[in-house]
């Protein structure tokens, strides 16, 4: 009689709603070293060094944040690695991608990326992958950094609100392009065109939004469609906030051409109708827009137009959110709150956890190459997250995670709750246990989020 190495595991974990890529329902997830080894029916006899049972609780996989500005070094007192990973765990995320901006130096060459993972060394409670910069004159550092392990390059096409990170032009764009397609990298941009955006006519909330209309998103996505489709560079559109992106998205992708987007949860639970006066804690670039729009971003997601849905955790400190949306400055946190803002409004659309899942695990982890990571499965790491679907909770923004407390969601209702939450088997606790990533090989990368959506959602 021999039992099966699989058996014999660190941690099991019970759920009558584990999400699995298959669907939900019962299960148990057998976890041996740091990986998941086996997938076992609710009630199986296993043997374990420790049982836990969740019962009603949902098991999901540990979300996977691909939009996430960290801020440092150098911009320490806006985010820090510490309190950004505490809060990530503390929200279900347990692998975060840090953007290269808002830190500094910014991430745009292979010595801004050691300095960056030097002062991360040793704070971060969950994984976290790095993307690089693409900016004017730094065609030469691109694949030095993707060597180095980046998982692609932002790029803005306008300002970026830091003067050090200055917008591509188009030619840079198309130069940028062609140098990341040679090792076929990907692209990630914020797309907005900046012949369309102005000055806001004054201090409101319509002001700055006519300032930064759906239209400039539109024409700054049909170019970055048209010149990935002349390079065959893989290009990804950052936080899509106009529905006006929607049709040249799906039109390009019909045509072939390798793009992919991604929206945020302040997108599609935040609208422009109900921004108090002056609560500039709901600036960002580009706006929340109408309730209508929002409704199109729903779709967009349920037509796998939009693939992604990730933070864009972009803080600052409380004395640059003035009261003015012309001045202040453009972010929102929200890495805490992303799961349990979505699934309050997908549930309410008729979404389930799995779907979530695909848009906030499986699809970004796609994204960024992160192979065993996003789905619970047999190989993959055990990061998995204990959720209560119904459980509610009003936002308070002091009590979370987030270096400051500044967020649109305070005083906020909303449905679900992260009960615990597991690195590679272990209860995210104080001990930072994460892990510098880098993408896998591209040949061994599991199907792009392009495809990885197509599938209908589970029932
Ligand atoms: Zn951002």
């Amino acid at each position: 009689m021999s039992v099966r190495a699989e058996d014999v595991a660190d941690l099991v974990i019970r759920s009558r709603r584990a999400v699995l890529p298959e669907g939900e329902g019962p299960a148990a997830v057998a976890v041996r070293r740091g990986r998941i080894a086996g997938l076992h029916p609710y009630d199986a006899v296993l043997e374990a060094a420790e049982q836990v049972d969740l019962g009603d609780t949902a098991l999901l996989p540990g979300l996977v944040d691909t939009h996430v500005h960290v801020n440092e070094p150098g911009r320490t007192h806006w985010e820090g690695f510490a309190c950004a990973t505490r809060a990530a765990a503390a929200g279900g995320v347990t692998t975060i991608v840090d953007m290269p901006l808002n830190s500094l130096p910014p991430t745009v060459n292979v010595a801004a990326l050691t300095g960056k993972r030097s002062a991360a060394a040793g704070q971060c409670l969950v994984d976290v992958g790095f993307w690089g910069g693409a900016v004017p004159g730094n065609v030469k550092d691109l694949r030095p950094l993707h060597e180095a392990g980046v998982h692609g390059f932002k790029c803005f096409l306008s300002p970026s609100g830091v003067a050090e990170f200055p917008p591509l032009d188009v030619d840079g764009l198309r130069a940028a392009m062609v140098e990341i397609a040679s090792f076929d990298g990907l692209l990630i941009v914020h797309a907005e065109d900046p012949e369309l955006l102005a000055e806001p006519a004054g201090p409101g909330y319509a002001e700055f939004l006519d300032s930064r209309p759906g239209r400039s998103e539109r024409r700054a996505v049909e170019l970055v469609a048209a010149l990935a489709g002349e390079t065959g560079v893989r290009a990804h559109i950052l936080h899509v906030s106009s529905a006006l992106c929607l049709e040249p998205l799906a039109r390009a992708r019909r045509e072939g051409v390798r793009i992919t987007a991604e929206t945020c949860p302040h997108y599609l639970t935040l609208t422009a109708e109900e921004v108090p006066r002056g609560a500039t804690e709901f600036k960002c670039c580009p706006p929340i827009r109408t309730s209508a729009n929002r409704e199109q971003l729903w779709q967009g997601l349920a037509d796998a137009v939009l693939s992604c849905v990730v933070s864009d955790h972009s803080p600052s400190t409380p004395d640059l959110k003035v009261p003015d949306f012309a001045a202040a400055w453009g972010g929102i946190s929200s890495l805490q709150l992303g799961l349990a803002a979505v699934w309050t409004e997908a549930s309410r659309r008729g979404h389930g956890l799995g779907q979530v899942v695909r848009w906030m695990a499986a699809n970004p982890a796609a994204l960024a190459g992160l192979d065993g990571k996003g789905a619970i499965a047999v190989g993959n790491d055990a990061d998995l997250v204990a959720f209560d679907p119904d459980a509610g909770h009003t936002v308070d923004a002091a009590t979370l995670h987030h270096r400051n407390p500044v967020t649109p969601y305070h005083g906020r209702t909303l449905r679900g709750v992260v009960r615990a939450t597991w690195l590679r088997g272990r209860v995210v606790g104080d001990t930072p246990g994460g892990e510098f990533l880098r993408p896998s090989p591209a040949g061994a990368r599991s199907p792009g989020p392009e495809r990885a959506t197509e599938e209908r959602p589970s029932p």
